[in-house]
Formats: structure tokens, sequence, C-alpha cells
């Protein structure tokens, strides 16, 4: 029902570092779950069972599939401040004052990194304000690590959020998700790892998450968790694909600079520095849900009513064309 233990070892690795104590003590409880998404449902059925009545506070915006997944999984939702319209940005003094004031010890979904749709993530110093805030109040951190090295283009870099919170003493859970890093969407490879006091505690937890996992599906496949554990486990194949993440991430970097000049260039009056602060995939443009609509039915592109860009689809081909009609539709 755990899935790889191979798979699950390189996984905590990559998230928690290659010489984790937490690792070495065996403190974490780790199974291969169904991608990004099932990491989630697991560990939302694993929070109404063993913390029932307990609520999860989500970002607002956040990926809308989080709000789906903890409705169906019978945990009720709250929300806390995370963007901010007018800059673009992050509402970081907001979303402060919502982590004082949610009641001690409530359960939090962060995003590790490239938060999607926005694409705006705390800084390092921010992240240890709030680490600290959630210390004061007891609060445990659900990070949801569905980008791992596409927002900077080093995994290391990316998981940042999460060491930030492990310095500071935090029994955290995580998922963890290969579709987009390893290009393995079709395969559902992913890992839910919960922090535990002990190794004994672990055990526990770990026994636990099995239990929730077969009568839902039994065990999950093999197939893409093999590909996982081949390329991490080995030091030259692990190499050739940090540097393809980061060729990845890369282009979507220049991509971002290109469209902003571009913009810039035709002579837009608007602010669109944001296109190079926000980060990874997504860019959270602005645009309404009527300069959206004019893109599709006029221009036929193709980007959520909420604005939001992928990135990735982006490129010297289509890059020219993408801008003169955002400019157009934003005059
Ligand atoms: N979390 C976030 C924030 C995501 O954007 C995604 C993918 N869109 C996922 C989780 C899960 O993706 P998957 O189940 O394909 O790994």
């Amino acid at each position: 029902m755990g899935g790889s233990v191979n798979m699950v070892e390189e996984n905590l690795k990559l998230a928690y570092g290659e010489n984790s104590d937490l690792i070495k003590e065996k403190r974490i409880a780790g199974v291969q779950a169904l991608s990004g998404t099932g990491a989630c449902r697991l560990f939302a059925d694993f929070q109404k069972r063993f913390s029932p009545g307990s609520q999860i506070y989500i970002p607002v915006p956040t990926w809308v599939n989080h709000h789906n997944i903890w409705r169906d999984a019978y945990v009720p939702q709250n929300t806390f401040h995370y963007y901010h319209p007018e800059s673009r940005g992050l509402d970081f003094a907001s979303m402060m004052e919502d982590i004082k004031n949610a009641p001690n010890g409530s359960f939090f979904l962060l995003h590790a990194c490239a938060h999607n749709p926005t694409g705006v993530d705390p800084t390092e110093e921010q992240w240890r304000e709030i680490s600290q805030q959630f210390k004061v109040k007891g609060h445990f951190a659900f990070f949801d690590m569905a980008y791992q090295g596409f927002a900077s283009g080093d995994p290391e870099r990316d998981a940042k959020s999460i060491r930030i919170f492990l310095e500071d003493g935090h029994l955290i859970g995580c998922a963890q998700s290969y579709a987009k890093n390893m290009g393995l969407y079709g395969q559902r490879v992913g890992c839910l790892s919960l922090v535990c006091d002990d190794e004994k505690q672990a055990v526990a937890v770990k026994s636990q998450l099995q239990q929730l996992a077969r009568p839902m599906y039994s065990n999950p496949p093999i197939h893409g968790a093999l590909i996982v554990s081949i390329i991490l486990g080995d030091p030259e194949l692990k190499k050739l694909w940090l540097k393809e993440v980061k060729g990845m991430a890369d282009r979507i970097i220049g991509m971002r600079s290109a469209l902003r000049e571009n913009l810039e260039k035709l002579g837009s009056s608007l602010p669109w520095e944001h296109i190079t602060k926000q980060i990874d995939m997504f860019c959270y443009s602005g645009m309404t849900p009527k300069q959206v609509d004019r893109m599709t039915k006029e221009f036929h592109i193709y980007i959520t009513r909420n604005g939001r860009i992928s990135m990735a689809r982006v490129n010297t081909g289509n890059i020219g064309y993408l801008a003169n009609v955002i400019h157009e539709v934003t005059k």
C-alpha cells in the first residue's frame, strides 16, 4: 500500500535534504501517493480521521482542486489572505494577521514554491516570519510542493520554505509530485510524508496512511515510481535530470522577460513588472474575465478566465502575437 520503498527514500531526500537528520532518525512517515493530488487527498482523509472537527486554512486564491479535495474528505475549510490584486504580489500583512487570528493548532495549506495560480511566493525572510508565527500559534503546516525545481531551476532552492520550517523544529506534512518536474503527469507519481516525533510514531503514522490507501486504491502504480527511483538513485542520471529541470525553468524565465519587454515596446501604459516578479509556470496577469473572453473569441488565445497565463506554452514563435493581443485587449 505504501508503494515503492526506494522511491519514497529518494523523495524524502529531495524534499528534506540529502543529509537530513529526520531521515537518519527515521522520523518521517512517507508513502508513495497518486501524484500530488493523491498525496493531498490522502492527507485530507488522514486529517479527517485523526483530527475530527478540525478545519483547513487555504490561501486565496489557490489551485481550485484544493477546495474539492478537502470538501470531498469532509474537512471544513477556512481561508487566509494571500494575493494582493493591486500590487499583483503577496498580501503579507493580511496573511500574517490571519495566521495570528486562527485558533491555536490550526491546519494550514501552504504552497512550498511556485504558488498556483498566482506565481507569487513569500521571500525567504517572509517564510522565516511565517514559520516563527506558526511556532507561536502551534499551527500545523501542510506543504503542497507540486513544482519543486520548476520555480528557480534548482530543487534545493525551491524546498527552502520547507527547510526553514524544519530548522524551526516544526512537524510538517508534505505532498510531492513528479507530474511537472519529470513530465510524469500520466503516471501519477508522488509522495505524502509526515514528520513525526520519533521513529515509533512514524511507523504508526505510516501504517495508518496505508490503512487509508487500502480501501481507496489498494496500491499505487509502479512504473512511474521506478522511473523516479532509478533517476534519483543514480548520480549521473540525477545530474542530467537537474540540468534538464534547470533548462526548462530558465526557458520560462526567459519567456517572462521577453513578454514584458514586448509589451513595454508596444507602448502599453499598464505596469507589467509582475510578469518577471512572479515565478514558474503561471503568470497571474491581472487581465479581467472580459479581456480574457475577447482574447479567446477574437484572437484564439486560451487562458483561464482569472487571467492566469501558462508560461510553459509561450515560445519564441508565438510570443510576438501574444504580446500584441494582450496589448490590444488591455488598451
Ligand atoms: N498542487 C498544485 C498547487 C498543483 O498546481 C497541482 C497540479 N496542477 C497539483 C497539486 C497536483 O498535480 P498532480 O496530481 O498532477 O501531481
